[in-house]
């Protein structure tokens, strides 16, 4: 990518690339801190796995009565409930089924209110918008972006790639990890009228008879290889599991997505045929299906699975994440407990990229060893290493110094004016 002396080329300090938790946060901090930040979102509504893929339940701001993040992603939390005239769940109370303790929000006010808070920070919000090229010159990003009328140029002193899948990253030519089996996407819909659907004890030898024909999959209606009720239940949300190898790239994903539609038809023809119920309608859908793992960047340092589970303090580390490691495989869950003593952190080493000057990477794609992301990869997590990976290329882009060489303690002064909670205050 060659710049045109002659064009004139807007320049921002820091771009964000993707309006997940971790994107949201990111450009919310870097813009409340005083930089010019660009925030650059494939679809029209901030949000990412929370609204595209309508999984609406952060986990976890707080563990056994001790909150561990707080600042950007708990403040968005706590507007939304209230817009909603919902209070927040009181942070003593610990249920021991541990997602029992995500706070469940509303998707489009968490949207509206995002969107309000962003605007408010100063930032300059781009939907419809996805990056095509990457490439550092001198000092400073030139970047193409794809928007609804063609392709244009910008400048960035800093990018964050939030993009839940690396893109940025590797379209910057640098190293990412795609671990040897990602785990299931779930396609999640609304269902409607399930009340009269007969017992999972009548239903399941048809179910057996039907997936003999191959008209139905366990992977349609549950997490594991038999019958199950869970799609009911739920009512159709996070119920399925949908292959999503290669899911980092518009290929793969178109597959997912393809895959995903056929599921949940499969799984209509099916309550249709033996549901019973003359009320039962499939009348919503997300507009994604929701990627747990595809890809993480490969980092100064990688969180491994001994360090999570040990709660290893990193002498770096800028956020706490809490959450067992809670592994999808195709046909069956596999979590693995997580004492609610061991406070795991995430330090800097693995928000930056190796051998990458300027770039950070927020939200499931940091770099965290399989079982490491299965509990790292949530909500909450997401929101604080997007705050902390905002906080670091403000400091960057207004000093000029690189963002591993930034002195730790400004970054944790930065984050805790704003709020979050830094590794040594719990
Ligand atoms: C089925 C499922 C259930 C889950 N359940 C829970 C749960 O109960 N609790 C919990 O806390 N977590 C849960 N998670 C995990 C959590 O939702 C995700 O790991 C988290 O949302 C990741 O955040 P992110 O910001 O990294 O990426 P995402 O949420 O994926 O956001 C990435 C954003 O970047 C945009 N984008 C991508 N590429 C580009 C591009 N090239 N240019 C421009 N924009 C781009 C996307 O459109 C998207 O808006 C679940 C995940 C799934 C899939």
């Amino acid at each position: 990518m060659q710049t045109r002396t002659s064009e004139k080329i807007r320049y921002c300090d820091v771009l964000v690339i993707g309006a997940g938790p971790a994107g949201i946060a990111a450009a919310i901090q870097a813009g409340r801190a005083g930089s010019d930040c660009i925030l650059v979102e494939k679809n029209g509504m901030p949000g990412g796995t929370i609204t595209a893929a309508g999984v609406a339940a952060p986990g976890l701001f707080a563990v056994n009565g001790r909150q561990i993040i707080g600042g950007i992603g708990w403040e968005l939390v706590t507007k939304t409930r209230r817009e909603c005239g919902e209070p927040m769940p009181d942070t003593a109370r610990w249920d021991p089924v541990f997602w029992k303790n995500e706070v469940r929000i509303n998707p489009l006010v968490f949207a509206a209110v995002c969107e309000q808070e962003i605007l408010a920070a100063g930032v300059d919000l781009r939907y419809h918008t996805m990056l095509a090229a990457l490439s550092f010159q001198e000092d400073r990003w030139l970047v193409e972006l794809c928007g609804k009328d063609g392709l244009y140029r910008i400048t960035a002193g800093v990018v964050i790639d939030c993009t839940g899948d690396a893109n940025a990253v590797a379209i910057a030519g640098l190293e990412t990890v795609i671990p040897p089996r990602c785990q299931p996407a779930t396609y999640s819909v609304r269902l409607s009228g399930v009340k009269g659907i007969p017992s999972a004890e009548k239903l399941a030898p048809v179910f057996e008879e039907e997936r003999r024909k191959g008209t139905i999959r366990a992977s349609d209606l549950g997490w594991g290889t038999g019958y199950s009720s869970l799609f009911m239940e739920r009512e159709g949300v996070n119920a399925n599991h949908i292959p999503a190898d290669g899911a980092y790239g518009s290929e793969g994903r178109t597959r997912t997505e393809i895959e995903g539609r056929a599921s949940a038809l499969r799984a209509w023809h099916f309550l249709k045929q033996y549901g019973g119920s003359p009320d039962l309608e499939m009348n919503f859908a997300a507009s994604e299906c929701g990627i747990r793992e595809s890809r993480t960047i490969r980092g100064d340092a990688r969180v491994s699975d001994e360090d999570y589970q040990n709660g290893r303090i990193f002498p770096d580390a800028l956020c706490f994440g809490w959450y067992p490691m809670d592994r999808h495989e195709f046909d069956r869950i596999d979590v693995r407990p997580l004492e609610t003593t061991v406070l795991p952190t995430v330090p800097r080493g693995a928000l930056l990229p190796r051998k990458g000057r300027r770039i950070a990477a927020a939200g499931r794609i940091i770099d965290a060893a399989p079982g490491a992301i299965a509990g790292l990869r949530v909500q909450a997590v997401c929101f604080a290493t997007g705050q902390a990976c905002g906080a670091m290329a403000h400091l960057a882009a207004s000093s000029g110094v690189d963002m591993r060489d930034l002195p730790l303690e400004e970054i944790r002064e930065l984050l805790r004016r704003h709020g979050a909670i830094v590794p040594e205050e719990v």
